[in-house]
């Protein structure tokens, strides 16, 4: 007799929409009808890669750089600029590292990087050059240290983003956090929805709804164009569920710099019941210098919304200054 073919489990389908994501530039730019001249702009081989979620993809206007989705994503030879004060590590996470997937930076919460995977790439992302310890399996060092400190009554999964772990993993750490008796909350940061909506699946939701603590979901969107009626009916999903979902951006010259464009994301987010939580000043990491807004800007920004909303729908202007116990409010 033949031996038996091993049984071939199915990949989640956000798994397979997930491999169909444009990494290589010059497929992203026939799909984009870039000029030859357009592509002359774009850096071929950056360090850190091309990776950009079809459904992202779709919403970029055809024939142009100037689109506040394709700035956000796509390498370009901005990046080769390099100023002093724009470093590798630039919030000093490496200098609080209890072990190397925990930062413990703030009272009462600590940061897991749970996987150096991430949904899409962004170029101004501070963990960019982070040095992820992945090769690590599992994650009982960290909870152990964490089953230690009793001052300790949060835990935030990132990364990466927490989302591109399996749900069988996930669900392992949830069940693991749940015997441990100080842990009250549970946050994700993640940016996943927004390029692969499906990624919040049925085995997800029952996941979460079993969870023995509040959750809070920070999602990260920068221009109201990311947003569409799929992903708000999952984030809705996760919502009727109890978790609380907030939104974090980061302020971004050419992107969300406008009264116009911030109050709409605002506004977006807030007829959805998405609190937006935070608008962050970039954080100088090397190659991001095209993306920064001054202060002063950010600040007029925020007082003009401040004028045409309610406050709940305006984001706290905060930056990430190494060495604080908190981020810092800018005003
Ligand atoms: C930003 C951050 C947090 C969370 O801060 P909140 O103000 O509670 O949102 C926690 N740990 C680290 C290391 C952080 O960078
Ligand atoms: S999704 Fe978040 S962690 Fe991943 S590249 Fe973008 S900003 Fe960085």
């Amino acid at each position: 007799m033949l031996p038996q073919p091993p049984v071939q489990s199915v990949p989640p389908i956000w798994k397979r929409i997930f491999r169909q994501n444009f990494r290589k530039w010059d497929a992203l730019a026939d799909f984009l009808d870039l000029s030859p001249q357009q592509r002359q702009s774009i850096l071929t081989a950056p360090n850190f890669s091309l990776n950009l979620p079809l459904r992202l993809a779709q919403k970029i206007a055809k024939g142009t750089l100037d689109d506040p989705i394709l700035k956000q994503f796509l390498p370009t030879t901005a990046e080769s600029l390099s100023l002093p004060l724009f470093v590798a590590d630039p919030v000093g996470d490496g200098c609080s590292r209890p072990s190397p997937k925990l930062l413990h930076k703030y009272d009462g919460r600590v940061l897991l990087i749970c996987t150096s995977a991430c949904a899409m790439h962004c170029r101004y992302c501070f963990r960019q050059n982070f040095d992820y310890e992945v090769n690590e399996k599992g994650f009982d060092n960290e909870l152990a240290l964490i089953a230690q400190d009793p001052s300790i009554h949060e835990v935030i999964l990132s990364g990466g983003d927490p989302l591109s772990l399996s749900n069988r993993t996930l669900n392992n750490l949830i069940h693991n956090l749940a015997k441990i008796p100080h842990i009250k909350r549970l946050r994700f940061h993640t940016r996943f929805p927004i390029g692969i909506p499906e990624r919040i699946d049925n085995d997800f939701l029952s996941l979460i709804g079993k969870a023995p603590f509040q959750i809070w979901f920070v999602i990260h969107v920068n221009h109201p164009k990311e947003l569409d009626d799929e992903i708000l009916e999952k984030l809705h999903a996760l919502q009727k569920l109890r978790v609380m979902v907030l939104n974090q951006a980061v302020l971004l010259r050419g992107i969300n710099d406008s009264v116009s464009t911030l109050k709409e994301l605002c506004e977006t987010l807030a007829n959805h019941g998405i609190l937006p939580y935070y608008l962050h000043q970039l954080d100088r990491v090397k190659g991001a210098t095209h993306f920064e807004v001054p202060h002063c800007e950010g600040i007029a920004l925020i007082q003009e919304i401040t004028k045409q909303l309610p406050g709940y729908a305006v984001p706290k202007y905060v930056q990430e200054i190494a060495g604080e116990p908190s981020k810092t409010l800018l005003m």
